[in-house]
């Protein structure tokens, strides 16, 4: 039995998509979906060779002449369940329930982000009464992992300008641009020597964490650098020689625990060394991350790393620059350009340091990862960087963006639109730099706790989105 509403056509088409696996890498299943809607309705098609698909639409009835307008969105989602749910993503479908005005799906993330977006626009293509320019329906895979789908786009295939991105996950504010960023690794090999001592062990507890893009500029702590810090000041009253160190576990995410072991030649100071640590870090934090908890306790060391590199990865750490650098004064305090130390790994043979650049121009990115990396090579350290990803740099004049928010205007009653950049990577990035004239918007209905089972979309927002979505068509 259908938990939507089958008469509108977008909410059939999210259900029907919800039965369909489609996490990130694995799109193949909702592709041809979509191929077969297109075929089936006469619609122009192109399946590229990762999966993306590209339908065409033919203006309405007197829009022949407007500009062609590109749709689009994402069609992977981030499967993530509930540690005592059995469902298998690989061949069940969502379990839907509507609570309160919600849906959701028992257990699991319910893919709004981006089924949302991908039912709006089918169901635009394959309805008739619409009045619209001509239309390009384009569904990308694998957003939420490497964006290979639009990196992939062949732009030649679509000859428009101005682009709907219906990846937005709030009704009332449209996002006007995004960050580019990369990541960078540092690495050196070492050797440890069998050890067999009385040391130390200090770890780095209770901090808040957060998104390295959309949390970078909350001054919360990061315990890679706080553990630096400390180790930092230790090894000025004397040499220290590392045995562990390892924090953080994504790159993209600000850490919030790390652990370091270590011997110290002359230890006699070295609790009230970190105690005046513990208290000047902690009144630093007072207001923004004040569960920081340092402790320090003594252990049985088994190998350690030379007093020399000990002390060269201490002084990398300690000096490689890490959290908000720029933020905007033309676009209300967005960060502009941020680091994120987010992993810190001692093994048995090398040391590897993982971190995130950001910036909302690809120059910010490029002066903070040249920064990073001729840090490196002072210290003798290897640098790799990967994963790089465009900025969508707001634009100050967008037609498209004007006429959105007049349209929105009118539907809501008088009310305005929200816009604002954000400091994360989007799929707008890449499409801009491959189209440098592309005018984008990007939208959305009230989805709340995306990427976790607590995932829902608010129906009567996805409703009203949609009646929004029309009528802004209507007006291109
Ligand atoms: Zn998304």
């Amino acid at each position: 039995m259908a938990i939507l509403d089958a008469t509108k056509s977008y909410q059939k088409i999210f259900e029907e998509i919800t039965k369909i696996p489609h996490g990130s890498g694995e799109e193949k299943q909702i592709s041809d979906y979509l191929v077969s809607i297109a075929k089936e309705n006469n619609l122009k098609v192109i399946q590229d060779n990762v999966n993306n698909v590209i339908i065409f639409k033919d203006a309405s009835i007197g829009y022949e002449n407007h500009d062609a307008v590109i749709l689009q969105a994402h069609i992977d989602m981030v499967n993530e369940k509930n540690g005592d749910s059995h469902h298998d993503f690989s061949k069940d479908p969502l379990d839907l329930v509507v609570e309160d005005g919600f849906l959701k799906a028992k257990g699991t993330t319910l893919g709004a982000d981006d089924g949302a977006g991908v039912a709006y626009i089918v169901s635009v293509l394959l309805d008739s009464n619409l009045k619209h320019p001509p239309l390009i329906g384009l569904f990308t895979v694998n957003e939420e992992a490497t964006m290979e789908g639009a990196f992939n786009v062949d732009m030649n295939l679509i000859n428009a300008k101005k682009l709907i991105n219906i990846d937005g996950e709030e009704e009332d504010s449209s996002i006007t641009g995004s960050a580019g960023g990369m990541d960078i690794t540092i690495s050196h090999p070492i050797t440890h020597t069998k050890e067999n001592k009385n040391g130390y062990s200090l770890k780095v507890r209770g901090l808040l964490g957060g998104h390295s893009g959309a949390e970078i500029n909350k001054e919360r702590g990061n315990s890679n650098k706080i553990i630096a810090r400390i180790l930092h000041v230790l090894s000025k009253e004397s040499p220290i020689q590392l045995s562990t160190l390892k924090g953080g576990l994504k790159i993209n995410a600000i850490p919030r625990e790390a652990d370091a072991t270590f011997i110290m030649d002359n230890d006699a100071k070295c609790q009230e060394i970190v105690n005046q640590c513990i208290t000047e870090i902690k009144k630093e934090l007072e207001f923004t991350d004040s569960g920081l908890t340092i402790t320090l306790e003594t252990t049985t060391i088994e190998s350690i790393v030379d007093a020399e590199t000990s002390q060269s990865i201490i002084d990398y750490l300690y000096l490689v620059p890490t959290g908000l650098r720029h933020k905007s004064d033309h676009l209300q305090g967005l960060t502009t350009s941020s680091e994120n130390l987010g992993i810190v790994d001692l093994t048995e043979t090398t040391f590897e340091f993982g971190l995130s650049v950001r910036g909302a121009l690809d120059s910010y990115v490029q002066d903070l990862a040249d920064e990073i990396q001729t840090l490196a090579k002072v210290f003798g350290y290897n640098a790799i960087t990967e994963n790089w990803y465009p900025a969508w740099d707001y634009m100050d004049n967008s037609p498209m963006r004007d006429t959105m928010a007049k349209v929105y205007k009118e539907v809501h009653n008088g009310k305005d639109i929200q816009m604002y950049a954000v400091h994360g990577g989007l799929e707008c990035g890449i499409f801009k730099e491959k189209c440098p004239d592309l005018d984008i918007v990007a939208i959305g209905p009230n989805i709340y706790d995306v990427h976790t089972p607590d995932e829902k979309l608010d129906l009567a927002s996805f409703d009203r989105t949609y009646t929004f979505l029309c009528k802004y068509l209507e007006n291109l």
